[in-house]
């Protein structure tokens, strides 16, 4: 059986990452979506909220986990002897970064392969950050995120009504 690890913050979850899912499935029999838990650094969801939300949206795709890890994506790879990270690409200034840690993670782990999908035409202006920020100021995101994530945002942002 084929797995893809796809390692991210998902906080939360866009329609964005819910792409890059969906077409991993066509290309890997299994995905561990992996939520990267990072204690230093603040989230407007916490890690059970993000697993509960991807869970949720999944729910009946068996070929589809969720798990978390902190330190070092290469360690957790490892500790699974999963060797393939998915990852999404948007505009330029995420290739900047994406190669940079592709190449890192390479170096730490030669095993490891990092495979790219191209984002999605109804997609590639989505970040976890701004439609954060869109909604806690009261924008409409649903176009832009899995029905149980707008409800989430709106009683994040108090506007559920
Ligand atoms: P974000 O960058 O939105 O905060 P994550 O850290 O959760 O999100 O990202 C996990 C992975 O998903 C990264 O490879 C990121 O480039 C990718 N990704 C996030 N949003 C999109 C999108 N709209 N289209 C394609 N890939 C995306």
């Amino acid at each position: 059986m084929k797995t893809a690890i796809y390692p991210g913050s998902f906080d939360p979850l866009t329609n964005g990452h819910v792409d890059i899912i969906e077409r991993s499935l066509k290309l890997f029999d299994h995905v561990i979506v992996s939520i990267l838990h990072n204690s230093a650094k603040s989230t407007l969801f916490s890690l059970d909220e993000r697993i509960s939300l991807i869970k949720e949206v999944f729910k009946g795709n068996s070929r589809l986990s969720v798990e978390t890890f902190d330190g070092l994506l290469v360690n957790f790879a490892k500790s699974k002897q999963i060797f393939s990270v998915m990852r999404g690409l948007r505009a330029a200034s995420d290739f900047e970064y994406e190669f940079q840690l592709a190449a890192m993670n390479r170096r730490l782990c030669p095993d490891l392969e990092t495979v790219f999908l191209m984002t999605g035409k109804d997609t590639f202006f989505l970040s976890s950050r701004l439609v954060k920020e869109v909604a806690l100021l009261g924008g409409e995101v649903s176009s832009m995120v899995p029905k149980v994530v707008e409800i989430a945002l709106k009683n994040k942002s108090g506007k559920n009504k």
